[in-house]
């Protein structure tokens, strides 16, 4: 399994597989997510940026100095900030996304007015910290501390932010052939966002998830019904390491866990709707299993059960 070797501010990497190695974010430091690196042979494949320009810094440096090669293609697993915030260290590669995600992260990630960015995040911290302070629950204040230092990394580095968006766009499957490895990339759909694209290398049998699988975490959910369906087509797969996008390295198990999860809020939001419960009252009445309370993001949990009970409702 993974073999720890080299510790950053940002991250802790991991070797997989000879030439395979998983960069996992340290909390608070400005990675957020993980990311990961393959030898192709004659150059490198890197899966996500991080968080921060500065974080994603680190990371083509670590991959370029271990291996004595250069980056060629960075993967974007979906456009939320924590995985593509690091791209424009990597803007000589060609970087590479399904075009709904190409399209989300020009919608949705540019800055047009710096100030106003800068100003709204400040408040968001402001709000943040008062949860913090005016929080009993030991669970929640963890969970809202680590947002509260993510954020903040985020708006140190903003004013240097650039938005540089993938080129090689695909749509359902990529295959990549290096000289002596190759990679699949997967989209089946959007469960976490409304494209999630993995990365699966088949003769390792390691997967690269992006936040289609997370470790004990309320991971926002986009579409329940697809997100439930990529993650049963995961599990015909075969595979032996996960790389999560929030989390330590781990197997299937988490494939299982995160089914259960999704599977658990979906019969509760339909029995809801059976027995005319308002969305309200369903979620102010819904009881957290007791191997979820200490899942992070514990707020979300709550979007999660409106998202599904709003979902079943019009579908
Ligand atoms: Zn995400």
């Amino acid at each position: 399994m993974a073999c720890e070797i080299v510790e950053t501010e940002y991250f802790t990497l991991h070797t997989l597989d000879d030439g395979v190695f998983a960069a996992i974010a340290k909390p608070g430091q400005g990675a957020w997510s993980n990311a990961g690196i393959v030898d192709l042979g004659e150059e490198l494949l890197v899966f996500d940026s991080l968080s921060t320009p500065s974080a994603g810094k680190e990371l083509r440096r670590q991959a370029e100095s271990l291996t004595g090669k250069k980056v060629k293609y960075l993967i974007n697993s979906h456009y939320h900030g924590d995985h593509v915030f690091g791209n424009q260290v990597f803007f000589d590669t060609t970087i590479i996304s399904t075009y709904d995600t190409q399209k989300l992260c020009n919608e949705k990630n540019s800055i047009e007015d710096l100030e106003k960015e800068e100003k709204e995040m400040k408040q968001y911290l402001l709000q943040l910290k008062n949860q913090i302070d005016s929080t009993e629950d030991n669970i929640l204040k963890a969970s809202l501390i680590n947002q509260y230092q993510e954020m903040s990394k985020v708006l140190d580095d903003l004013s240097q932010l650039q938005i540089v968006l993938p080129s090689l766009l695909f749509e359902e499957k990529l295959t990549i052939n290096g000289a002596d490895r190759m990679v699949e990339l997967y989209c089946l759909g959007g469960g976490h966002s409304p494209s999630d694209t993995f990365m699966y290398l088949p003769k390792e049998k390691i997967a690269f998830m992006g936040d289609i699988a997370t470790e004990d975490l309320h991971v926002p959910i986009d579409n329940p019904v697809e997100f439930l369906s990529i993650l049963q087509q995961v599990k015909q797969m075969d595979i032996d390491t996960i790389v999560p996008g929030h989390g330590s390295v781990t197997n299937m198990a988490l494939c299982n866990t995160l089914i259960d999860y999704l599977s658990f809020l979906t019969q509760s939001a339909k029995e809801a709707i059976q027995r005319r419960l308002p969305v309200e009252d369903f979620i102010a009445a819904f009881e957290i299993p007791k191997k979820y309370k200490e899942w992070k993001g514990v707020n979300g949990i709550k979007m999660n059960l409106k998202t599904i009970y709003t979902y079943l409702q019009k579908n």
